[in-house]
């Protein structure tokens, strides 16, 4: 077989923890009618299912359940000031129009920092932590920690918009302390080493001037490793989280980020070895011909494959490898067959022998791990598994977010083995796609693909990216290829294309589930009216709407009042601990508000409208 340089732990480490259970619930053969029985049971069940039938709130409007004569009869309106802020009272309407009209002073947004560090002073902690509550963190966070956050996931409960739970703390550290963590992070002791020897690529080694990831990113908050024990707490945190969510509803979300449960080394290194592996087959795809098409439809000539390998000096009988397997009668294989190597080799150290196009030979990736080194990615499996296994126990559902492109394919990877396992019988782990990446289309698809031949439940929520900025300018800095689609026009385009495959894919198999996450009113509007030509029912809980909290609430309850299933990614935290997050939230706003006066409008409007009707004092009643 392949040349090979062996990193026995990583071969253990997933073994142990990943592929056995993979294999053996794969041996557990065809499944796919069993499942079908499942979904068509579990399609409108509780226990970790959306049931929106509970919700006081679902008047239903507009929305029937009888297939026949639904198509064609969902509208929303999101015009409606009084069904927008039905659950809201006076204050808090006043609230969001006083927050968001600071959110667009420059100076205020580019000095908020200095400005809080000045009000702590002036008024003291306490003081200082009533204020934020009345203003930008009672807007945007639900409160301390999961008692706290209660009442308000109760209530948006009632008013038919459920709750993904994000605990938001972030650490307060300067940008030189959170590069050197960086840089002591992302790199292994063995490279530190072998100077000279490096065999990664640009793109996957750190670089201190973006070592502090918080650069530019406004929307999601950032782990920066710094221990093991952290790392421990981080995954605590997160069980918390989920138990929170277990209890305080039946359909709950919890949201977690990869980046905060273990060393980003090995999220680099695994994410090199996947691109590298796929871009292989790209380039032996182009060695026989193929070029231009969508990566899911390139198809390799397996005789010609084995001849090309041989002649760059590989010794292993890929031909052997693949027909042992399933392969089609022509002797071909798809990028699907190729990935799946990386499932089977038992020796995971075989794909750390990775082809260098440029030089048309392989070349090993890695040298060796330490065995503190090998715990730690070991370490990181597993937290990943106990936080799935308290998903299923709690009936609530794992939300893994996306991040940067150079940790997102192994983010990614590792997200869609947990699918393979936990994924089975309902859909319990949600991947995300950031739909700015020239790739998105790619990795939708082969991943509907993968869930469609495995019989497991594809779920999905679908982004249009958030570190725009910081992926450019570190593209541009370094000089690789920006994997950001050109304008923001094409990003649309994207955005509705991966839409549009994974919407049809439930039109046909009733089996992937999709959260349409998006501030982007067009983009709701477009979803509603293919699920109207589709005839899917919201009632069918496949198709879901996100927003982030004190966000576009003119889109999110009337979606919830209407009865589609439709949740707020709700952060919570401690005021102090939350701070640096919503001081680059405040950025965000800026961008927002600017561009998008329409909230600001509806909320005038029906604060005009409560004093016309005497109903200032209104108080949401649930
Ligand atoms: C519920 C929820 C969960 C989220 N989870 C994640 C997550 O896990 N990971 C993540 O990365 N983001 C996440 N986001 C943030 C998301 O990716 C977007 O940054 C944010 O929602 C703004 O996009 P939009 O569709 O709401 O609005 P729009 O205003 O329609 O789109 C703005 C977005 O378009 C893209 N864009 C803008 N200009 C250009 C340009 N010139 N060229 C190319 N593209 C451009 C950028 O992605 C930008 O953020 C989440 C958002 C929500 C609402």
């Amino acid at each position: 077989m392949l040349h090979v340089q062996t990193v026995p732990g990583l071969t253990r480490a997933w073994t142990e923890i990943l592929f056995k259970p993979v294999l053996s619930s794969r041996r557990l053969g065809s499944t796919s009618s069993a499942n079908q029985a499942e979904q068509q049971d579990g399609a409108c069940r509780g226990g970790g299912q959306h049931d929106p039938a509970r919700r006081p709130g679902r008047p239903g409007r507009g929305v029937r359940d009888d297939p026949a004569t639904a198509a064609n009869e969902i509208s929303v309106d999101f015009d409606q000031s009084r069904e927008a802020y039905k659950s809201k009272d006076s204050l808090e309407l006043l609230r969001s129009l006083v927050v968001f009209k600071l959110c667009s002073y420059d100076f205020l947004v580019d000095k908020n920092k200095e400005i809080m560090d000045l009000g702590k002073k002036i008024l003291g902690q306490k003081a200082f932590d009533q204020l934020m509550k009345m203003t930008f963190y009672g807007q945007f966070v639900a409160g301390e920690d999961h008692r706290a956050i209660r009442p308000l996931i109760h209530k948006n409960e009632a008013f038919g918009v459920g709750s993904v739970l994000d605990y938001s703390v972030e650490e307060d550290i300067s940008q030189e302390e959170a590069e050197q963590k960086e840089m002591d992070s992302c790199v292994s002791a063995a490279e530190k080493e072998s100077i000279g020897e490096n065999h990664r690529e640009k793109k996957y080694k750190v670089h201190k001037q973006f070592g502090d990831r918080r650069g530019g990113v406004t929307g999601a908050r950032t782990y920066l490793y710094s221990s093991e024990a952290k790392c421990d707490q981080h995954m605590e945190t997160f069980i918390k989280c989920i138990k929170a969510s277990g209890g305080s509803s039946v359909d709950g979300f919890s949201a977690i980020k990869m980046t905060a449960l273990g060393r980003p080394q090995f999220l680099l290194q695994f994410s090199e070895v996947l691109v590298k592996w796929r871009r292989f087959f790209t380039f032996l795809a182009l060695q026989q011909g193929i070029d231009g098409t969508e990566a899911l439809k390139q198809r390799l000539e397996l005789k010609q494959l084995q001849e090309f390998l041989t002649k760059m000096g590989a010794q292993g009988d890929f031909y052997g490898c693949f027909t042992e397997r399933k392969v089609d009668s022509l002797g071909t294989i798809d990028m699907l067959d190729w990935n799946s190597l990386i499932d089977d080799r038992i020796k995971m150290s075989d794909l750390l022998v990775v082809p260098n196009i440029e030089l048309g030979e392989l070349e090993p990736l890695l040298k060796k791990f330490t065995m503190e080194e090998e715990k730690q990615m070991k370490r990181m499996l597993q937290r990943m598994d106990v936080l799935a296994k308290h998903a299923m126990e709690n009936g609530v559902r794992l939300m893994v977010d996306a991040e940067q492109t150079y940790f997102q394919p192994a983010i990614s990877r590792l997200t869609l083995e947990m699918q393979r396992i936990y994924n089975r019988k309902k859909p319990v782990i949600f991947n995300t796609y950031q739909c700015y990446l020239k790739e998105a289309y790619d990795n939708v698809t082969m991943d509907v693909e993968l869930s469609r031949r495995e019989g497991w439940h594809f779920a999905a929520k679908l982004v249009r990216g958030a570190y725009m900025h910081q992926e450019r300018e570190r593209a541009k800095e370094i000089s690789y290829e920006d994997p950001i689609n050109p304008d923001y026009e094409s990003t649309n385009r994207m955005y509705h294309r991966c839409l549009d495959y994974v919407l049809d894919e439930i039109a046909l198999h009733r089996n992937a589930n999709v959260m349409v996450a998006t501030h982007n009113e067009d983009t709701v509007k477009h979803t509603l009216s293919r699920m109207n030509e589709l005839g899917l029912l919201p009632t069918e809980n496949k198709v879901y709407f996100g927003q982030l909290l004190g966000m576009c609430d003119q889109i999110s309850f009337p979606l919830g009042q209407a009865g589609f299933p439709v949740y707020k990614y709700v952060p919570y935290g401690p005021v102090n601990e939350v701070m640096p997050y919503l001081s680059r939230r405040a950025q965000e706003n800026r961008g927002f508000m600017k561009g998008a006066q329409k909230e600001r409008e509806l909320l005038w409007k029906e604060l005009k409208r409560r004093l016309a009707s005497g109903e200032l004092l209104y108080t949401p009643m649930y």
